[in-house]
């Protein structure tokens, strides 16, 4: 069966299980990131004179995992006097984290996986915050941070299984497929062009000139399951599916980690994961805790210009409807590449190129609050990451997995789904019980109980959450445009997006 049959089968499914819930009982409605602040600097507009001036040495724009570890890097260099100027009204962007009636769950980024040997600056993070230390000689990470077992399964012909690689029924010739593709990541890691975080860009352009997809036609990689598998990772890392994002996008996961394993393989065990009921919001909330009121929620940068004397950073505040003007020597433009475009004056050409190239993939992360777990289907328990075959979201991870406490009681579902650049009007215009509906829908499938335990959905919206990494995306990306006086730090300069780029982009833009 194709992938597309497969998909149509499961969407019909899942029309069946959704046509008659519509949930009115089910209360909710949109959280997370603000698209009626975000959009103000949509249009051209006249701002009022800014009423207040203020002065720092640094102003950081944007309170993101760049921007939070901007300001980490400008503590550990002694210099205090600096603030975070965030449009959101908490730290964190794209990792936040939230909590629905008391149970912490993730707004957006859920784990990170343990830091390879080449993320230096992600591995001292983790050992400042007590998750990674030294013991007889060897490195180990805080069990209570590592993804507690089962941590994925796979709901495949009607069973869950474990691990997302389709397994039931896969015959010789699926299995052989499997194989090559390990052999294939294998040779790609060879030479060492992929990295985390990414240090030899150029040597990745090699896989830049075509789609992952166009490159698994070359190589006679064409197994319906095998596809499946790889266009799940590629939307779940991008936000966009093999045949959208670069042929380097569709291998980095694997060859920049521990490989593909084949099923039965040697060193098949999973990735360690690092993973908090918050998702990444517990980093966020770590790094912007010691900044206390450093961290300005709220204000929206409408402008920022370099001046002969310093540089001028002109503010929206969010409640006041007040504009404010800092003026610092130094600014941290922690902002996503298309928004830094319009807000940075005579914003230089590179800049200007990012903004207006970066194609950006919109996400939707529906949070479910049920009463109690979930009955299953047949075959492997609940684990921390759930994914429904052929459907068109990612699944979703429970945010109570991570608990100590065994006895079964409410609990939040976090679903994740990234609709592709077609759908973004969708996140204007459709109600928030549209995406619970479609949660519904897609959910009740496996879960046939969802509706009688599941009392309030919350979502939030992501309008342009990452860059996509499309052919030809990686060769054009130019290095950040630094003056003495503008630095820029964002994920969107490593041309996509992971915590660890961010946090590493935002370290060495506060190291300078
Ligand atoms: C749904 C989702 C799931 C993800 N899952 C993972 C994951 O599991 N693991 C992982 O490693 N990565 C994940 N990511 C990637 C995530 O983007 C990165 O990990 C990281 O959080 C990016 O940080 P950043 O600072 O580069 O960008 P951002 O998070 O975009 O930070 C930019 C900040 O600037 C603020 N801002 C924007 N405009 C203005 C303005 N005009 N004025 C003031 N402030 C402004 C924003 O509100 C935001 O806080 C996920 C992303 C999404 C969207």
């Amino acid at each position: 069966m194709n992938i597309s049959r497969r998909s149509a089968l499961v969407a019909g499914a899942a029309t069946l299980a959704g046509c008659a819930p519509t949930a009115p009982d089910v209360s909710g409605g949109f959280a997370g990131a603000s698209l009626a602040r975000g959009h103000l600097l949509r249009g051209p507009r006249e701002w009022p004179i800014p009423a207040v001036s203020r002065q720092a040495d640094v102003v950081i724009a944007g309170a993101g995992i760049a921007g939070l570890a901007a300001a980490r890097a400008l503590r550990q260099r002694r210099v205090e006097d600096f603030v975070l100027l965030e449009l959101e009204d908490t730290a964190g962007g794209n990792s936040r984290g939230g909590e629905l009636k008391g149970i912490a769950c993730p707004l957006g980024a859920h784990y990170l996986p343990v830091p390879g040997e080449g993320a230096r600056e992600v591995q001292d993070l983790l050992e400042e915050l007590g998750l990674r230390r030294r013991v007889n000689g060897r490195w180990q990470y805080d069990e209570r941070h590592l993804c507690h077992a089962p941590q994925e399964r796979l709901y495949y012909q009607g069973e869950w299984q474990e691990g997302l690689l389709p397994l039931a029924g896969a015959g010789a010739s699926t299995l052989a497929q499997y194989v090559r593709f390990a052999r294939e990541v294998e040779q790609a890691r060879q030479g060492g062009a992929f990295q985390i975080p990414e240090r030899a860009r150029a040597r990745l352009r090699a896989w830049d000139g075509e789609t992952f997809a166009a490159w698994l036609e070359r190589h006679e990689l064409t197994d319906p399951q095998l596809r499946w598998y790889l266009d799940y990772c590629c939307r779940d890392d991008f936000g966009a599916g093999s045949a959208t994002v670069a042929a380097w996008a569709g291998l980095h996961y694997f060859a920049s980690r521990h490989g593909f394993h084949p099923p039965g393989a040697e060193g098949g065990e999973r990735e360690a994961l690092l993973t908090w009921p918050q998702g990444n919001g517990w980093l966020a909330q770590a790094l912007a805790a010691p900044l206390g009121d450093r961290v300005r929620g709220g204000q929206v940068v409408l402008r920022i210009a370099e001046q002969a004397h310093g540089v001028e950073v002109d503010v929206l505040d969010a409640r006041s409807q007040r504009v404010e003007r800092w003026v610092a020597q130094r600014c941290i433009v922690a902002l996503p590449a298309f928004v830094a475009a319009r807000v940075v004056e005579n914003a230089p050409s590179p800049l200007r190129a990012l903004g207006a190239r970066t194609r950006y993939a919109p996400w939707v992360v529906a949070n479910l609050h049920l009463t109690s777990p979930l009955a299953d289907a047949p075959g492997m328990p609940t684990a921390w990451d759930n994914v429904v075959y052929g459907s068109d979201s990612l699944g979703y991870v429970v945010a109570t997995h991570q608990n100590l406490n065994p006895a079964p009681g409410p609990t939040v579902l976090t679903w994740y789904c990234a609709p592709g650049e077609a759908a973004r009007a969708d996140l204007l215009q459709q109600p928030w019980t549209y995406w619970r509906d479609r949660v519904i829908a897609e959910l009740s499938v496996p879960h046939s109980d969802l509706r009688s335990r599941l009392t309030q959905v919350e979502v939030a919206r992501y309008g342009h959450a990452m860059p996509i990494p499309v052919p030809g995306a990686l060769s054009a990306l130019p290095p950040p445009p630094d003056t003495p006086r503008l630095q820029y730090a964002h994920g969107d300069w490593a041309g996509y997006s992971i915590f660890e780029e961010a946090f590493t982009i935002g370290h060495r833009a506060g190291s300078r």
